[in-house]
């Protein structure tokens, strides 16, 4: 399995750990427009491999050295500054899908490759990288709310005293400020979270649950605030979705990906089935009239920020 990642800034270097940590992977090529930074992202990378599974991590100088790559990650791009927001990001990071999606396709196996993108606003830059490669839909894929909803699942775990495995919770909708906690579909174990509550006498009211909400939306300004980038928790979420993929393991999983036609076309993250022919299924949870007519918003949003490009 030949895995080529795009983009070796902060969270192309944190996806390359984690890939190669999973030992599903024999190859990983880096391509950066920064070649230097590419090659010397390689040579560390190569050095931690010696102490783990056998990868071969190799910098590549142009889109030909991705030949052969059966998943392709883009994760170039601006990053937000403390207090920008996602979509602050739209023409810069337009500009550098728009650069990097044909040149991937002139080298890929349109017929088989998968694209994972991880590039803000990633929604949009889905939706334009779909447009871009001519791929079917099901197999550009956004890691979206992936990491939303690990947060979610982090925080409801310490505030009831259950491990996240043991939680499903989803955060849907766009990967940025309009997502939706999905309150109505979460399930510990195999019993909704009012009748677990009950049970266990723990109380968590609206006001709680707006705070568990606002800490959600607003965890990766913290942590830019903190430490000037996110890298750890999407190096993780994208490995997992790699996972998923390699193993066509069909785990449901908040991924984005285009739907619908129209003026109704748009990607975002519901709950979707995944293997290893990328999304084969899309679920809709159950919703609370409030949580749809959130989706919606998100939705728009998420619309109207790609009409505008
Ligand atoms: P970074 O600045 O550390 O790295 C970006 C890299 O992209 C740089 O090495 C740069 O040289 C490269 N690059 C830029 N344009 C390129 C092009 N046209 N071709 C090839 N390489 C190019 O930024 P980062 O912190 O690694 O963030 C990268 C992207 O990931 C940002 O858009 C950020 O918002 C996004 N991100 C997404 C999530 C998520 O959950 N999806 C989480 C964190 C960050």
């Amino acid at each position: 399995m030949k895995i080529a990642i795009i983009g070796v800034g902060t969270v192309g270097s944190a996806v390359a750990t984690a890939v190669k940590n999973t030992g599903f992977v024999h190859e990983i090529v880096l391509y950066d427009r920064d070649a230097v930074r590419a090659t010397a992202a390689a040579d560390d990378l190569g050095h931690a491999a010696s102490f783990g599974f056998d990868v071969k991590i190799t910098a590549v100088s142009n889109y030909r050295g991705i030949r052969g790559s059966d998943i392709v990650i883009i994760a170039a791009g601006a990053n937000q500054k403390p207090g920008e927001t996602r979509m602050d990001l739209l023409n810069k990071n337009t500009a550098v899908i728009s650069d990097i999606i044909p040149r991937v396709m002139s080298n890929v196996d349109a017929k088989h490759v998968k694209i994972i993108i991880l590039t803000n606003p990633l929604d949009v830059m889905v939706m334009l990288a779909q447009k871009l490669s001519r791929l079917p839909a099901t197999r550009v894929i956004g890691t979206g709310t992936m990491l939303d909803s690990a947060r979610l699942r982090t925080i409801l775990s310490r505030q009831l005293g259950v491990s996240t495995q043991s939680i499903n919770a989803y955060v849907l909708g766009e990967h940025g400020d309009s997502s939706v906690v999905n309150w109505s579909s979460v399930t510990i174990g195999a019993i909704g979270l009012d009748d677990f509550c009950r049970q266990t006498k723990i109380s968590l009211p609206m006001t709680t649950r707006n705070t568990i909400a606002h800490r959600v939306h607003n965890a990766a300004y913290e942590i830019i605030r903190g430490r000037g980038a996110t890298w750890d928790g999407i190096g993780a979420a994208a490995a997992d979705l790699l996972r998923c993929i390699i193993n066509d393991e069909h785990r449901i999983l908040t991924v984005s990906t285009v739907s619908g036609t129209g003026t109704d076309m748009v990607a975002m993250s519901l709950p979707r089935i995944v293997g290893a022919n990328g999304i084969t299924a899309t679920l809709r949870p159950k919703m609370s009239a409030a949580e749809s007519t959130a989706l919606r918003r998100s939705g728009k949003i998420i619309r109207k920020n790609y009409d505008a490009i």
